[in-house]
């Protein structure tokens, strides 16, 4: 047996079957290269699925992380730490929003601003106004909660009986939301929906939207679980759209590999959530918040141009690349569309052989590169896309 397939049978006896898994065990890796437990080669277009901001063990990253680990590795938040507070700072003074709470992933940040929407609006108004309005396509996480939140149907069985209180109105459409509106306290959106596909929601749609809610006491939610830090091309994608939210979800790139989530309250929201009313044990771990710290004072004005100007650098090459029709997307987050028959999935079994993590995103093909990619490897990535939308083409599959 070979080491991949050890690991193979080791998962498939012991390991809960909730993922399907590509016939893939990674090692280890620098930056976006990687290797496989065989010695095989990859260009990692993924960042595991966003997370890796810096790629694979940066080394600034690693001594960040690693000088706080070997200080104090946990505390519980009944006591300050240094880390916490740090990153907080430099959130609030990057996004001009108030305070954070810390949490541990996409779905629990979501449940923070849910929670803090809902009491934000029982504080002021009492019960009854509870409602949170939703984008259809929208993907808000795992928690019955969030799955509640999450505008597709797909993701709405087994766990009976749902969260009550979402309503979820088509993406663009003014009229829906204030058809929606009555007893509702939260409008939550995500400017491009990752899962759903790497779609834009309109910048017009966006702002009038914020408009209708502010003039309502509707808090605006953005989830940019996937969007933020630093992978739209700016630190958090709400910038680009020049709205202000209410409240601003990140998680997947802000730990660079460690399980960290904020939820970024603004000037109404920051004192809804007194002692005692939301925790979590994990949550503003020292070494998380530690390394976050650092990928933070990273994303300078000059890192970000650079993540706009290398997004634009794949756009255009996947443009003209076999069985695409066009791209969608923002800075570093990705979607291609392929040519009717095309389907994503083999794309990225293709571009296992080839030398390439890629992602789906339902029919396209999505890609997440480490925002910190050189120029040669991304072209050693994009070689070996061609290679895998040519050979998928080739075989009829
Ligand atoms: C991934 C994702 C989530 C869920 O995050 P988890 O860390 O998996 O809980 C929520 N919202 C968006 C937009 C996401 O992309």
């Amino acid at each position: 047996m070979t080491e991949f397939e050890k690991i193979q049978k080791l998962d498939s006896e012991y390991v809960c079957h909730s993922y399907g898994r590509f016939p893939v065990a990674i090692e280890k890796g620098k930056n976006a290269l990687c290797r496989d437990f065989d010695g095989k080669k990859y260009v990692d277009f993924t960042s595991g699925i966003g997370v890796n901001s810096l790629g694979f063990c940066d080394g600034g990253w690693v001594s960040a992380v690693t000088e706080q680990l070997s200080k104090l590795q946990h505390i519980s938040n009944l006591y300050y730490t240094e880390p916490c507070v740090k990153l907080a700072k430099l959130l609030c003074e990057k996004t001009g929003l108030k305070r954070a709470f810390f949490a541990n992933g996409g779905a629990e940040a979501n449940e923070g601003a849910i929670k803090a929407a809902r009491k934000y609006s029982f504080d002021k108004y009492g019960r009854g106004r509870s409602k949170i309005i939703t984008l259809e396509n929208s993907f808000h996480g795992r928690t019955v909660t969030t799955l509640s939140a999450t505008g597709q149907d797909v993701f709405h069985n087994y766990y009976f009986p749902f969260t009550e209180g979402f309503e979820f109105v088509p993406a663009g459409d003014l009229e829906a939301v204030k058809a929606a509106s009555d007893g509702a306290c939260a409008l939550m959106i995500e400017l491009i929906q990752g899962e759903g596909g790497v779609v834009a929601v309109d910048r017009e749609y966006v702002k009038n939207a914020e408009k209708f809610c502010k003039e309502n006491d509707i808090l605006l939610i953005i989830d940019e679980v996937q969007t933020g830090i630093g992978r739209t091309g700016t630190l958090f994608c709400f910038e680009q759209y020049g709205i202000e939210p209410d409240i601003v979800t990140a998680a997947k790139g802000i730990g660079g590999g460690l399980p960290l989530a904020a939820v970024l309250f603004g000037d109404k929201t920051k004192d809804v959530f007194g002692p005692g009313d939301h925790a979590t044990t994990f949550g503003g771990n020292p070494v998380a918040c530690a390394g976050a710290v650092y990928i933070l004072e990273r994303m300078d004005s000059e890192f970000l141009e650079d993540v706009k100007k290398k997004g634009e650098y794949i756009r255009e090459r996947v443009g003209k690349m076999p069985r695409v029709k066009g791209t969608s997307g923002l800075g570093m987050m990705i979607g291609i569309e392929l040519e009717d028959g095309i389907k994503s999935g083999d794309v990225v079994r293709k571009g296992l052989e080839t030398g390439v993590l890629l992602l789906t995103a339902k029919a396209k093909v999505r890609l997440l590169p480490p925002l910190s990619i050189n120029a040669e490897e991304i072209d050693e990535g994009l070689e070996a896309l061609y290679r895998a939308l040519e050979k998928v083409g080739e075989t009829g599959n």
